[in-house]
């Protein structure tokens, strides 16, 4: 088991003990939060960057910590009594143990809190006494972020697209039992608690379906993360056809009345409790994943980033632009996550095609007084590089221990174009009539899995990892001096 007395009590000396004892209130907080779809990489990322806070020993490219600014870090006890702790010890013990292992994936909103003892930086540094940063990180699923466009729409509206979408050419083959079941039942006839039942769940399977074949635009999200609310009445609705006229206790008006639930209990105490208090943002994207589940999968990602990021965007839903007020996200990094699943040489490619992915959106959120970055990173870096000669030329091969059978595998996962236009143009859903062109799922794509490597927290050095820094610096450093 991890000992964490080092990082709670004992990583302060005497002198500087005494810090924690300032009233919180005159002690700055930055809260940070840590989104992405599921397995996007969010709970790596964050015991990642903690660890790496903790023992700075890789952070070569965070400024204040070449300077030598920050003095300690430790984790304070979270100040929300109401939302779950991030299970750092838990995940770091999986990855730390003597068979490192992935940890288990975020499923709900958890949060964790690091105090950073800083020194201040210029003439003044060694006489201005020591200060102390709160960074407060809160990680939940991106999935939940889909669900704000649904505050503007009625249940008549929502049942279009999403039934719209569920006949698309991308969703009709995961769709097709829920079809069936929605055209057999009679929305105007009276409400059966057995009929919603079977509805909500047949359009679980199908979003499930959905996600498995790598889909990401995928609402409401409390469906495949329902949490503690897993069976209850406000996650048992379904999109119906209108009908003639449903009256009062009619199927199609009970399923209205539990889509207003939705909104009401489940994404709008999440926007107001937790979205709309964060300053700065770190938006996990796996478009490795999505290149190598094949055209729609990036496709489908690309729309769902942008629904995410209408999020961050100021006067696109009036109840959130009240609930923000003059506040606002104003840095946001937008992250391709297992850099480390390809070359280095191929990095600039990675963020190049995140960039184009984000496009528009991503230009409007600059605009919006947010400042944005797109990176590649490896929040643990899992994989060595490797360059063979094959037929006279040099193939650039990533090289780990593949997670299925722990053997040592060196492999090309496949070469990313230096312009991302044309993955993205093969990504854009097709016409009705129209063939497939473009690359293949699983074909030209890899997807590697390797296991983590083998580390501890026994030393100075914080996990192997890829510009989990730069991340660093451009979501904090501003803090730091
Ligand atoms: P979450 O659902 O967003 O919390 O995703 P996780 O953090 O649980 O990551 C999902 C999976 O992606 C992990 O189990 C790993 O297999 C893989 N993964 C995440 N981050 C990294 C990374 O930095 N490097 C590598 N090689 N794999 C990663």
């Amino acid at each position: 088991m991890v000992n964490l007395t080092r990082w709670t009590d004992d990583v302060l000396d005497g002198a500087d003990r005494a810090w924690r004892e300032v009233d919180a209130l005159f002690e700055p907080t930055l809260r940070l939060g840590v989104t992405g779809l599921s397995g996007a990489g969010k709970t790596v990322f964050i015991t990642a960057l903690v660890a790496s806070l903790l023992n700075r020993g890789r952070l070569h490219g965070l400024t204040a910590e070449g300077e030598g600014r920050i003095i300690g870090a430790m984790l304070r006890p979270q100040p929300d009594p109401d939302v779950p702790r991030f299970a750092f010890e838990t995940h770091l013990a999986a990855l730390t143990g003597p068979e490192p292992q992935w940890p288990e994936s975020t499923r709900r909103v958890s949060q964790l809190r690091v105090s950073l003892r800083l020194r201040p930086s210029g003439l003044m540094s060694y006489v201005a006494p020591a200060r102390t940063l709160h960074l407060d990180i809160i990680d939940y699923p991106g999935e939940w972020l889909l669900d704000l466009p649904l505050l503007d729409q009625t249940y008549a509206v929502w049942s279009g697209s999403a039934l719209t979408a569920a006949r698309s050419s991308a969703r009709r083959g995961h769709a097709a039992d829920y079809l069936d079941l929605a055209g057999s039942v009679d929305p105007t006839g009276p409400h059966d608690e057995d009929a919603a039942g079977k509805l909500a769940g047949a359009y679980c399977d199908y979003l499930q379906a959905s996600r498995i074949a790598g889909l990401s635009s995928l609402a409401p999200g409390r469906f495949l993360m329902p949490g503690d609310l897993a069976g209850s009445p406000a996650l048992t609705f379904a999109p119906l056809e209108a009908g003639e006229r449903p009256g009062h206790a009619s199927l199609w008006r009970e399923m209205e009345k539990r889509f207003e639930a939705y909104k009401r209990v489940v994404v709008k105490p999440f926007f107001q409790n937790h979205f709309s208090r964060l300053d700065r943002q770190v938006v996990l994207i796996d478009a490795l994943g999505a290149l190598a589940s094949g055209p729609r999968a990036l496709g489908d990602l690309t729309l769902a980033m942008a629904e995410t990021l209408s999020c961050f965007r100021h006067g696109r839903n009036s109840w959130l632009d009240q609930l923000w007020g003059n506040r606002r996200i104003d840095k946001i990094l937008f992250a391709a996550s297992k850099a480390d699943h390809i070359h280095h040489e191929q990095h600039g490619r990675l963020t190049r095609l995140v960039e184009a992915m984000l496009g528009d959106a991503k230009r409007r959120a600059s605009f919006d007084g947010s400042e944005t970055e797109a990176l590649a990173l490896a929040a643990i870096r899992a994989s060595s590089e490797q360059e063979i000669q094959r037929d006279g030329e040099t193939l650039a091969l990533v090289r780990g221990r593949r997670a299925s059978d722990g053997r040592d595998v060196a492999l090309f996962p496949g070469a990313l174009p230096e312009d991302p236009a044309q993955l993205l143009a093969d990504a854009a859903p097709l016409a009705p009539g129209e063939a497939a062109s473009g690359w293949q799922a699983g074909a030209d794509f890899a997807r590697p899995v390797f296991a983590p490597p083998r580390w501890t927290m026994a030393g100075e050095d914080g996990p192997p990892h890829i510009r989990l820094d730069r991340a660093l610096e451009f979501l904090i450093g501003d803090k730091l001096g």
